[in-house]
């Protein structure tokens, strides 16, 4: 009889059987360093491998596990080379491709041989397949067991399998069933009662290892009580950490900043435009929010091209005189230069100093502006989030904006403020976003955070004109192409996310980009993807704002404020996948010029009645917040739209969108823990956020 030492859920993983440093080092890349870590570190989907699916009743788009025999397999060459296997069950064929392979993998792939494979259904040049499915050759008859139980999948990192982590979260389900009392139940026992909630640890129990008798479509989609009960506990964490931390930022005293006088009024004279009413309304709340010492803490929501650019450049002229400095913060290097370049402009005459701030300016350069920031003089720093580095001190920030704040979490804004932090005195912070957030979400993830929406265009706005067109009518939408660049105007090509997958979404551009390359000969076709190193990406998308490249095939990579006025046609593929927030993002890069501009929805045939509802109101709405509300509306259960587009922190099982009947009884529950349980809330969000908090550099 082995005897094997009991552990604790505080201890290191390296305790854990398997465990040396290399693998506790790809543990701690995905937040894992003690065993509870790893109860914690739930499945965020689940492979369904108890049964199979005909190969004839396959729907493209879906995730299936099918079982045939190779008929073919065969490597083809060609732009790009794959290897090609095609399979049968009797009830139809589908190939899987593999761009990626090795010689042993293809020689596995016999002729003859049974196989049986998991992935994503799509649909091919010629037929289904399935691209880079898992897959295993099966060895006799025996190995033909199907599983009893759902295959929890696991967020991983690189050089970590499913398999291992299985292993891994198996040992520390029994660390934890040898000593229940290892992990305390924090949610008071009214709630549980009241709720009617499965306890933490048969929660925990079950969503890692469902039973075999458990429902599988209701885990598939979410809802199953097990994940609702995760979901509860950890959407209340949430929303204490956001309390917590807006009431400690409403207890801090920041810089009161004086009305201009002076710059503001000679900054408003000397634009080419005037304001619109509503940025004169934004300008006014934040002015005021300024001139108090509680630190501002707003969002402002504001359709794309609805200039919230000059709110910012207005906020900082009021921080200027003052006599504070100013941080403006924007995701890409491609947009901060573009801010940089506007506020040049805009400040440079005014005698304002303005410096830029990247990751990628050299040394001396880097240096030197560093040092102006130590200066206490007056100054607009833009730039990455290398802004917020250690090597750069400002010497007196007196407010932090952020521009297309859905890249940035709740906590990654709390270490901004502290770096700021001088002498007990928190800079004020702006954020601005284009992605609208329905109400009932801002409540909740944006609880910490007043609002101020920017509800109309600037006057003469060209709307985008938008059509749904199958994608049947390729051909013409090539023509329309062919056209547009003739007349110097430049186009741009968005490729789908067919599935989760990165990579694929990053094949389907390569293989677009090289198609149309190949029928339009006499444009000069580029290509963007998320693959591409940084400063690849940047130096296509310059090249596409000199007009270097009038065709230019993407991923959704450019979705943020990049503005290229001459381009005034944007084909969206496949747009039946998309969020709407996400296709409106999208369409908002074009119509930023005087030209008329095109969007063309293109959608693979049949269009189910939802996805042409979908389109519709996109075709006929430029409102983002109708959009918005409508999407909500419309998303039916088991539609998969990550809430990453709505500009949600990453969560471990909640989902905003899904969970979102629970949040109402949620905040109630926050209020009575603050009020009656202040011990269990610090120990709540630590559970939770604790390592978020931890690691939350910018
Ligand atoms: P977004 O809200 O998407 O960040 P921007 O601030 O980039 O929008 O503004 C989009 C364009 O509209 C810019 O070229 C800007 O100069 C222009 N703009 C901003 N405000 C006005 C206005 N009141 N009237 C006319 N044009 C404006
Ligand atoms: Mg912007």
């Amino acid at each position: 009889m082995t005897i094997h030492k009991q552990h604790s859920l505080a201890d290191p993983v390296t305790v854990l059987s398997g465990v040396g440093v290399r693998l506790q080092e790809k543990l701690e890349r995905i937040g894992i360093s003690v065993i509870q870590d790893l109860l914690f570190h739930l499945p965020h989907r689940y492979i369904d491998r108890t049964r199979l699916t005909p190969i004839g009743a396959l729907r493209f788009g879906h995730n299936a596990y099918i079982q045939g025999e190779i008929e073919l397999t065969q490597v083809r060459y060609g732009k790009r080379r794959s290897l090609l296997c095609r399979i049968s069950d009797g009830t139809g064929t589908i190939v899987l491709r593999f761009f990626y392979f090795s010689k042993a993998q293809e020689k596995g792939l016999q002729r003859g041989l049974t196989i049986r494979c998991y992935g994503q259904v799509r649909r091919g040049p010629n037929s289904l397949e399935i691209i880079h499915p898992e897959y295993r050759v099966l060895s006799d008859a025996q190995d033909n067991e199907l599983e009893e139980q759902l295959t929890p999948v696991y967020s991983s990192t690189e050089g970590l399998q499913q398999a291992r982590l299985r292993k891994l979260t198996d040992q520390a389900l029994t660390t934890l069933n040898n000593d229940k009392t290892n992990l305390t139940e924090l949610l008071p026992e009214e709630i549980l009662a009241k709720q009617n909630l499965p306890t933490l640890i048969d929660a925990l129990d079950y969503v890692h290892r469902p039973p075999p008798d458990a429902d599988v479509q209701s885990l598939i989609d979410g809802r199953h009580p097990a994940q609702q009960r995760l979901a509860y506990e950890e959407l209340l964490a949430q929303q204490l950490s956001l309390l917590e931390l807006r009431n400690e930022l409403r207890a801090e005293h920041s810089p009161a900043f004086e009305l201009s006088t002076q710059l503001i009024p000679d900054y408003v004279q000397a634009l080419p435009f005037t304001l619109t009413n509503a940025q004169t309304r934004a300008y006014k709340t934040i002015a005021s929010d300024l001139n108090k010492t509680v630190a501002m803490l707003r969002l402002i929501q504001g359709d794309v091209g609805s200039g919230k650019t000059v709110v910012a450049a207005l906020a900082a002229l009021q921080a200027i005189e003052a006599g504070y400095q100013v941080a403006i913060m924007a995701p890409t290097e491609l947009l901060a230069e573009q801010h940089y370049n506007n506020f040049l402009l805009w400040l440079e005459p005014l005698g304002i100093d303005v410096v830029f701030l990247t990751g990628k300016l050299k040394k001396s350069i880097r240096n030197d502006v560093e040092s102006r920031l130590q200066e206490k003089k007056p100054v607009v720093a833009i730039g990455t989030h290398a802004l917020f580095q250690d090597s750069v001190n400002f010497s007196k920030l007196g407010l932090i904006v952020i521009d297309e704040q859905h890249r940035f979490g709740v906590h990654q804004r709390l270490a901004l403020l502290e770096k700021g932090q001088q002498h007990d005195k928190y800079p004020h912070q702006l954020i601005m976003t284009a992605t609208p957030i329905p109400r009932t979400l801002t409540m909740t993830a944006y609880a910490d955070l007043d609002h101020t929406i920017i509800d109309e265009l600037p006057p003469n706005r060209k709307a985008v004109n938008t059509s749904v067109i199958s994608n049947e009518r390729r051909e013409d939408i090539i023509k329309r192409i062919k056209h547009i660049c003739a007349e110097g105007r430049q186009v741009y090509w968005v490729c789908t996310l067919i599935e989760e997958s990165e990579t694929l979404q990053c094949e389907t551009a390569i293989e677009t980009a090289e198609k149309l390359a190949e029928i339009l000969t006499s444009i000069r076709v580029g290509l963007i993807h998320g693959r591409m190193k940084a400063n690849e990406k940047e130096a296509i998308m310059q090249d596409f704002k000199d007009d270097k490249i009038s065709l230019l095939v993407a991923t959704t990579v450019i979705e943020v404020g990049v503005d290229v006025p001459n381009a005034s046609l944007m084909i969206i593929d496949n747009a039946e996948r998309f969020g709407l927030s996400q296709l409106h993002q999208l369409r908002g890069r074009i119509g930023r010029g005087e030209i008329k501009s095109d969007c063309v929805l293109m959608y693979q045939t049949p269009l189910g009645d939802l996805a042409k509802q979908r389109l519709e109101i996109m075709r006929t709405s430029s409102d983002g917040f109708l959009i918005a509300e409508k999407d909500l509306e419309l998303r039916g259960p088991g539609e998969v739209l990550g809430t990453r587009q709505a500009g949600m922190p990453e969560m471990r099982v909640a989902d905003l969108m899904r969970d979102a009947h629970l949040l109402p009884e949620i905040q109630n529950t926050a209020k009575t823990l603050l009020a009656q349980h202040p011990d269990k809330v610090k120990l709540l969000i630590h559970r939770w956020l604790g390592k978020s908090l931890e690691y939350s550099n910018v």
